[in-house]
């Protein structure tokens, strides 16, 4: 099957606020499958990495100080269509602009405080993983759910 990998970070506000369950659930109960998952403090030049094609806008400086705020909840989720299927469950960066039943659209307001970010394209998430963990880290596992998940493999 064309399963995929994704990466998910619940950002700082996420884990301060508690919602570091919610988020989890909402990947798990939709069916994907969890390959890593780690709280992690980043060095600031990881998210300058991790945020690079966003350098030159003025928001940068206080994106990687929201980011360098309080730990982080790094995640890879795996499965079918996972990196579009995760912005969709993320909703607009924008979260007054992401639709109720999305995270951002339950759980946030403010786009500088929109508390989960995922993956916008297979080729990012590919060097995010590779950014956020090391090797041995992501895990090759069968789901035990696999087949009430999928029609075909
Ligand atoms: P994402 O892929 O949906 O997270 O959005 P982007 O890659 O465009 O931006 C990365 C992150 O930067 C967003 O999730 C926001 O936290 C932040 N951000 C984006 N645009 C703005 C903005 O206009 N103002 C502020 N303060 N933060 C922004
Ligand atoms: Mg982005």
């Amino acid at each position: 099957m064309s399963s995929e990998q994704t990466f998910i970070a619940i950002k700082p506000d996420g884990v301060q606020r508690g919602l570091v369950g919610p988020i989890v659930s909402r990947f798990e109960s939709r069916g994907f499958k969890l390959a890593a998952i780690k709280l992690i403090s980043p060095p600031r030049e990881l998210l300058e990495k991790h945020y690079a094609d966003l350098a030159d806008k003025p928001f940068f400086p206080g994106l990687v100080t929201y980011m360098l705020s309080g730990p982080i909840v790094a995640m890879v989720w795996e499965g079918r269509d996972a990196v579009k299927t995760g912005r969709t469950i993320l909703g607009a960066t924008n979260p007054l602009a992401s639709a109720p039943g999305t995270i951002r659209g339950d759980y946030a307001i403010d786009v500088g405080r929109n508390v989960c970010h995922g993956s916008d394209s297979v080729e990012n998430a590919k060097k995010e993983i590779a950014l956020w963990f090391k090797e041995g880290e992501v895990i090759n596992y069968k789901h035990s759910q696999f087949d009430w998940i999928y029609e075909k493999a």
